[in-house]
């Protein structure tokens, strides 16, 4: 895994590029926990699961199929459209909760250790990583991460992940109030 604040962080910078006005600030917070929601699988480790299981960390939850459930069900318990007397969800909203999901499973694929992604879990259960690993691997539960590895990891996000989305959110924020200032 990465880090839970990166994966957050990602979501954020993702929501606040989006132009619609249906992703509202309610929308990015679904969309920060949804990326955050599938190391909730760690508690398989708990449960006596497998790692290499398609129940097991960095499996079902990883995947496109549960990103396209989690997004859909969100949408419809909490974004549904309620104007002009008919019911019905915003496909942006769904699109942007359903990339935050997604978002895990690829970063986890750029990591340098642990398994790979079980991105067509149930379908195919193979494990998955990018050509390029440069994000070092988040030690699982906490008491490890407060080690020399847990500071490593928050350096090596910190390059790839976090500063990244922080200028992105700068340059997106900026050109927004540019053409703002224009118009
Ligand atoms: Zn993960």
């Amino acid at each position: 895994m990465a880090t839970i604040i990166s994966h957050g962080l990602v979501a954020l910078a993702i929501g606040a590029s989006a132009t619609t006005q249906q992703i509202t600030s309610k929308v990015i917070v679904a969309g920060i926990l949804l990326a955050m929601l599938p190391d909730a699988d760690v508690i398989s480790f708990s449960l006596g699961i497998p790692y290499g299981s398609p129940l097991g960390h960095r499996g079902i939850t990883h995947s496109i199929l549960f990103s396209i459930v989690i997004a859909l069900v969100t949408s419809i318990i909490f974004f549904r459209d309620k104007q002009a007397g008919k019911q019905s969800v915003s496909f942006y909203v769904f699109l942007y909760l359903f990339i935050c999901s997604i978002s895990h499973g690829i970063l986890d694929a750029f990591t340098s250790g642990g398994r790979g992604i079980g991105f067509f879990i149930p379908f195919i259960n193979e494990r998955y990583f990018f050509g390029s690993r440069p994000i070092l691997v988040s030690p699982i539960g906490i008491e490890n991460f407060f080690s020399s590895w847990g500071w490593a990891v928050i350096k090596s996000e910190m390059k790839y992940i976090m500063l990244p989305c922080v200028f992105y959110f700068i340059i997106i924020k900026s050109t927004s109030s540019i053409l703002k200032f224009k118009s």
